[in-house]
């Protein structure tokens, strides 16, 4: 148990440095870009250890798992899951932060609970890059929604998600980033969230400011997430 406890504090501490030391071998600033805990299917202690670490921001995939969870946690807290609009008054409760808008309507239901609450709520557009992932806006359509999106009173778009492909090689990893980065640009946003525990190197790589690390940091999941996926 002690063991365990220690692990995760020790990864995050090992790989903030790795991070820097990519981002300094690449010329970029290591201040530029932020790391995300991805806390799915993680105990709440694991969250307070890795809060204990550093971490200062998580990202959690389901609301009912984040509902106790991440409750009176002091971090904040990224949606990175898919937005179904029946869920988007209790996301805009809990989150500061949705990074996986994918379409006009979800915008919609988060402005609308947004406005309820009297808030502005911060977004990302999530792109799809990869024909292993089922959610994200075809890059094609990405400018169309990104002015729709913009147009909702009570939302505010900060940047670009997206998820890379599984099991491909480095320069397809590459070359997909490369799609994210070009909707980034054409943007004009501040935040590219790109990079997961396999592919972070080359997404720093492609520019991204945002990194949403799991079993780098937690090591692997519980098979839950099998079922649940
Ligand atoms: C699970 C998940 C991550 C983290 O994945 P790891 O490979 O464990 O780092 C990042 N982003 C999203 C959207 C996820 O669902």
């Amino acid at each position: 148990m002690m063991l365990e406890r220690g692990t995760i504090a020790d990864r995050y501490v090992a790989l903030r440095k790795e991070i820097d030391a990519a981002l300094r071998s690449l010329g970029r600033a290591p201040a530029t870009v932020h790391v995300v805990a991805v806390t799915k299917f993680q105990p709440r202690s694991a969250v307070v250890e890795a809060i204990a670490a550093g971490v200062q921001r998580v990202g959690e995939n389901y609301v009912k798992e984040a509902e106790g969870k991440l409750a009176g946690l002091a971090v904040r807290k990224h949606f990175i899951g898919h937005v179904q609009t029946n869920k988007a008054r209790r996301i805009v409760e809990l989150f500061d932060l949705v990074e996986s808008v994918d379409r006009l309507e979800a915008a919609r239901a988060l402005d609308r609970a947004a406005a309820a609450q009297g808030r502005t709520l911060p977004v990302l557009l999530q792109v799809n890059i990869s024909p292993t992932e089922r959610f994200g806006v075809p890059p094609a359509e990405f400018d169309a929604l990104l002015a729709q999106v913009r147009a909702l009173e009570h939302l505010r778009v900060e940047g670009v998600m997206a998820i890379g492909p599984v099991g491909v090689t480095q320069a397809q990893t590459m070359q997909t980033f490369e799609t994210a980065r070009a909707c980034f640009e054409r943007s004009g946003a501040a935040v590219l969230s790109l990079g997961m525990s396999g592919d972070w190197r080359e997404a720093l790589a492609a520019g991204s400011t945002e990194l949403r690390l799991g079993t780098a940091i937690f090591g692997p999941r519980p098979a839950k997430e099998a079922i649940r996926r």
